[in-house]
Parts: C-alpha cells; sequence; structure tokens
C-alpha cells in the first residue's frame, strides 16, 4: 500500500509502498478514507526538538482518520466489516489507575498511532478495536476524519460550565474554530475569539462567534460584553504566551481557565496575581475524555446544531504532501484534509 513514512531522523516525509499492516486478534483493518492533517504532523515533519525527543523513525505518520473496517480480529465482536469508523488515535492500557478511575486521557502509558506507531497517512491502518468509534451513516468520512481535533474542542468546552456563561476563546486555529461553533450550540450567552489572523477570525465568525477581535481589542471587547466584571470561561487555545496571560487577566474572578494551547517553552506565571489572588480555576486538557468526550462530539454533531464542515478549507490527494504541509505553515488554511480512498 501507499503510505507517508517519517523514514529517517531529517525534515521531511517520503511517500513509499509499505506492507498492509497484519492484525493482531483484538485488532481490526480499517481502509482509510479521509485524514486530518495536524501541527502534530507539522511538528514531524520538521523534525523539531519535541519530535526529536518523542518519535522513532522509520513509521507512518498521521492520527486523525475515518474509513470502513475490511477485517476484524478473532476476538472481536462488536465491529464488523463493512462498518464506517472513526477512531481515538491515544491507545491507553487499560489497567493504570488512571484508566480504571475514567481517566484514560493521562494513561502515563499512551501510545499514539502515527507518533510511537504507526498511523493513518496510509491505505490501511489496524487498530484495536476498544479504540474504534462508528460513525452515523449521515456522517461523511472528511467529518469522521476530524473528529480527533473536533474532540480536543470539544473536550476542553464541555468540562467547562458554558450554558448562559460568557466565553473568550484565545487563538482562533482549528480548534478554536470548533470550540466557537461548540460553545454557540450549547448555549454561551456571549462567545469572543481572539486571533492575530483576520482568515481565522472570518472562519470563527461563520461559526457564529459573536465578536471575533484581535488581541489588542480582547480587553475593551471584554468589559462591555460582561459589563466590566469579565468573561465566566476562557479557552486558551494559542499557546501563546500573550494570549495565556490575557487569559487570566480577562477571566472574571472565581472564573475558569482551559487550557489547550502548548506553549513551546517554559513561561513564567505570576501566580499570586494572575490565579491565587482572583479564584481561578485551571484546566489543562490532554486529548479527549474517553469516551465521554466521544459521546457527546456524537450528540452535538446528530443534534444538527454544531456543523463542523466550513473549518475544512483545504483538501489535497496523500500524493500533495508538501502542498498539505505547507498550508497549514501558511496560517492561512483551516482543517487540512488528505483524501486518500
Ligand atoms: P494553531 O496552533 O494553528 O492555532 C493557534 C492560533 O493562535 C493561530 O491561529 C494563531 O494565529 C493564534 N494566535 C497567535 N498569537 C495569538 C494571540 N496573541 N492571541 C490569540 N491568538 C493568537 O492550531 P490548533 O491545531 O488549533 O492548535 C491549537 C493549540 O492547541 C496548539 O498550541 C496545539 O499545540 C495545541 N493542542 C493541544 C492538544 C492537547 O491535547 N492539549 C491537542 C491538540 C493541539
Ligand atoms: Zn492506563
Amino acid at each position: 500500500m501507499k503510505a507517508l513514512v517519517k523514514e529517517s531522523p531529517s525534515v521531511g516525509f517520503v511517500m513509499k509502498d509499505v506492507p498492509v499492516p497484519t492484525i493482531r486478534d483484538d485488532e481490526v483493518l480499517i481502509k482509510v478514507s479521509r485524514a486530518g492533517v495536524c501541527g502534530t504532523d507539522v511538528h514531524i515533519h520538521e523534525w523539531d526538538d519535541w519530535a526529536k525527543g518523542r518519535c522513532k523513525p522509520p513509521f507512518v505518520v498521521g492520527h486523525e482518520f475515518a474509513g470502513t473496517v475490511v477485517e476484524v480480529g478473532k476476538l472481536v465482536t462488536d465491529v464488523h466489516e463493512g462498518d464506517r469508523v472513526t477512531a481515538e488515535g491515544h491507545i491507553v492500557c487499560g489497567r493504570c489507575h488512571l484508566c480504571r478511575t475514567g481517566n484514560g486521557h493521562v494513561c502515563p502509558n499512551t501510545r499514539i498511532i502515527g507518533v510511537d506507531r504507526d498511523g493513518c497517512f496510509a491505505e490501511y491502518i489496524a487498530m484495536p478495536a476498544g479504540n474504534v468509534w462508528h460513525l452515523d451513516d449521515d456522517i461523511p468520512f472528511e467529518i469522521g476524519g476530524i473528529h480527533d481535533p473536533m474532540g480536543n474542542a470539544f473536550h476542553t468546552a464541555l468540562t467547562a460550565e458554558i450554558p448562559g456563561n460568557t466565553v473568550l476563546i484565545t487563538g482562533a486555529g482549528p480548534i478554536g474554530i470548533f470550540a466557537v461553533g461548540i460553545c454557540v450550540a450549547a448555549g454561551a450567552s456571549c462567545v469572543i475569539a481572539s486571533d492575530v489572523n483576520p482568515k481565522r477570525l472570518a472562519l470563527a465568525k461563520n461559526m457564529g462567534a459573536h465578536f471575533v477581535v484581535q488581541p489588542h481589542e480582547v480587553e475593551a471587547t471584554v468589559r462591555a460584553a460582561t459589563q466590566g466584571l469579565g468573561v465566566d470561561v476562557v479557552l486558551e487555545m494559542s499557546g501563546v504566551p500573550a494570549a495565556v496571560h490575557q487569559a487570566f487577566k480577562e477571566v472574571r474572578v472565581g472564573g475558569r481557565v482551559q487550557m489547550l494551547g502548548i506553549p513551546s517553552k517554559p513561561m513564567e506565571i505570576n501566580l499570586a496575581t494572575e490565579i491565587i489572588f482572583k479564584g481561578v480555576t485551571v484546566y489543562g486538557v490532554v486529548g479527549r475524555r474517553m469516551y465521554d468526550t466521544w459521546i457527546q462530539m456524537s450528540q452535538f454533531l446528530r443534534s444538527g446544531k454544531f456543523d463542523p464542515t466550513p473549518v475544512i478549507t483545504h483538501r489535497f490527494p496523500l500524493e500533495q504532501h508538501a502542498e498539505a504541509i505547507a498550508a497549514i505553515k501558511s496560517g492561512e488554511a483551516g482543517k487540512v484534509v488528505f483524501e486518500i480512498g
């Protein structure tokens, strides 16, 4: 089969022919239809310090996908040939303290497809049946293929209290834009999205944000929209230090800051003034809760109140991987998707 491979510890990917994966008794083989491209893939492509410390080439890249089951292992009972599926890409142990208390999203034994084992930028992928998530018949593969980052947004938003509340989303990358649509569907009274990039602010507006603003306009917008109180909830989705400080500045006393964005290096926070004296609750987001986030995501899609389609701006065949990576690096894209089979 054709696959996009991180061949060696250096910059780049190569398209090559590799064997179709063989499955274990508890796994299924999935024919990949659509696969989302993500910032993590760019880190692996560029072979930055994070990738150097984490990844061991050679391996097939990619962790967001949807497709059709074509083979099931002997022990698999509830996934069948022909099923339309996506999958949770974090493979957890199921045995540790965290897994056994319903917190598998922070399992210390997590292995991620396309990072720690072969991924989905290929014609086929092997997945543990336990990670498979069935798609409703009316959910296109393209939407199935972006459940992973959408799930990040659902996890970040819905572990805070959104109905009736005022929300500031700092960073309108693909995940921030999904979060706008989720908060609107969940009944936020006001959603303000900030970004430095006008194209992305336009996408956020399209998903229903009440206000889309540049970072320097956030303070006045929050003040006007909250009668000077500050927002009830901030979803920090940029990982940029200036936006992190802004999150703590604009949250109201006693409010909540949900931290998804990953700063590229350690940063200083004034714990006393930014968090403690304001009585702020901070929540660190890792991946998607297994599987409450997935259930919420499917139910929001079913409700018809949340449609992520406008977030997808670029579609490429796997052969045009250089163009796909360039589209993400340009900052001009919403979600970039490979059309594989
Ligand atoms: P992204 O990194 O492209 O989005 C970040 C956005 O922040 C960009 O649109 C950028 O223009 C904007 N930005 C830059 N400076 C800003 C400022 N001062 N104020 C407001 N916005 C500003 O794309 P993404 O895929 O949506 O990822 C968002 C973040 O989430 C990244 O940091 C990513 O690494 C992280 N992430 C975390 C998890 C997790 O499990 N915690 C999972 C996936 C991604
Ligand atoms: Zn575990």
